[in-house]
């Protein structure tokens, strides 16, 4: 038996008016997720815990069967595994997002607007020269900055604490001065970047080019080293994990998953869905592997960005793209296969950030194939009266571990 899980980061919504009352999962044409849902199994299951923020990090956790309110201890030290920063236990991981705030002439920091979480998902390229400068002018015993991918790096800081910090894209389009950290290093260190990334030739040559420029460093996510059991130990299957965000790749490198690298995976709206299929088909049936996690972000992103057309291409290039490839490329190699679709969390386009409301899953095994009519949205899972209790009890689901 082969396993797959294919997570849409944010792919669960609310109805739309402009859809006539549709959510874009149930709006956009999905044949291949819609045949398997009647072939298999639908329902609803919370990924977020009581009382935990509904993030990518907690609600990937547990799908990936790690209970976060056990396991979780932030979000940025889970992406710090993934670049390889060496922690220790008395460190916090900080992710250091490149964003762009507004540049009006003639007022204060604390007056301006977050515009952009991510720059315009800026390259890595571009991202890591800015950060680079930043980091040769700050950087210091108690403060480590590190190159991530796209708008996401990391801040090490030398025995520093837990602080609550706010999510720049849940403040998208506000002043930024109710929102900036209390602790007076770190908002000297924000207002300092603004001052050394604003008029950096990079940022010139982007606005020259109408695109957003990384003009200022922004700490959120705080957290501990962490410590998780082994994949393999945990399930007894041999893992691989194939997405582009350093976040998932990092939970694969703290649970010793491989991971596998895939040329154009980006995490916006035009990656490399079918290389990251085909890439988890080869996985599966030439390269030994058990299990796959297939990790698409982009259904999330264009939910942050607000727009209910590309959210509904994402989503249509996963079932033509992801989905349509594992399904083909598994029946053509004939042993028996499970697939389990979801998202993490919500991302609905209304609020442009993520809410702990279940999610709709799809659930397919080669082996039983039912007779159903429902497709696979989040009204039809409802209805259907399947309920998975906790995140962490579906790939329990995969695996049939009683
Ligand atoms: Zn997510």
């Amino acid at each position: 038996m082969k396993y797959v899980i294919i997570l849409g980061d944010g792919m669960a919504d609310e109805p739309i008016k402009s859809l006539e009352g549709k959510t874009p999962l149930e709006y956009a044409k999905t044949p291949v997720m819609d045949l398997l849902s009647k072939q298999g199994e639908i329902g609803i299951v919370s990924t977020i815990p009581k009382g935990m923020k509904p993030g990518s990090d907690t609600a990937n956790l547990a799908v990936l069967g790690y209970d976060p309110k056990k396991y979780y201890s932030g979000r940025s030290p889970l992406e710090a595994l993934s670049i390889g920063v060496p922690m220790i236990d008395s460190d916090i991981a900080l992710r250091c997002n490149l964003v762009t705030l507004s540049e009006e002439e003639g007022i204060s920091f604390e007056e301006r607007t977050i515009l952009d979480h991510s720059s315009g998902e800026i390259e890595t390229k571009d991202s890591n020269i800015l950060l680079n400068e930043v980091k040769a002018q700050l950087e210091n015993e108690r403060y480590h900055f590190y190159c991530g991918t796209s708008y996401r790096h990391c801040m090490i800081w030398k025995k520093g604490s837990v602080l609550e910090l706010s999510q720049p894209h849940d403040h998208l389009g506000e002043k930024i001065a109710p929102y900036l950290p209390k602790n007076k290093d770190l908002l000297f260190m924000m207002k300092k970047s603004y001052d050394i990334l604003k008029n950096h030739p990079i940022n010139i040559e982007r606005k020259k080019k109408g695109l957003r420029p990384g003009n200022c460093c922004w700490f959120w996510g705080a957290g501990t080293k962490p410590e998780l059991p082994l994949f393999e130990d945990k399930f007894g299957k041999k893992g691989s994990m194939i997405s582009a965000v350093d976040l998932l790749k990092g939970i694969a490198v703290g649970t010793g998953m491989n991971n596998i690298e895939v040329e154009g995976a980006n995490g916006g709206l035009h990656t490399n869905y079918e290389g990251k299929a085909r890439a988890g088909v080869k996985a599966l049936t030439e390269d030994g592997c058990d299990f796959v996690y297939i990790h698409v972000e982009a259904p999330d992103e264009m939910g942050h960005q607000g727009s209910v057309e590309k959210k509904i291409k994402a989503i249509e290039f996963l079932d033509e793209k992801v989905v349509k490839v594992v399904k083909e490329g598994l029946d053509n190699y004939g042993e028996p296969y499970r697939i389990l679709i979801m998202p993490d969390h919500p991302t609905p386009i209304c609020i442009r950030t993520h809410t702990a409301e279940p999610v709709p899953y799809l659930f397919y095994d080669s082996l039983e194939k039912k007779e159903n009519t429902w497709n696979y949205n989040e009204r039809e899972a409802k209805a259907s009266g399947n309920k998975v209790d906790e995140g962490q009890d579906m790939i329990i689901k995969l695996f049939s571990i009683k």
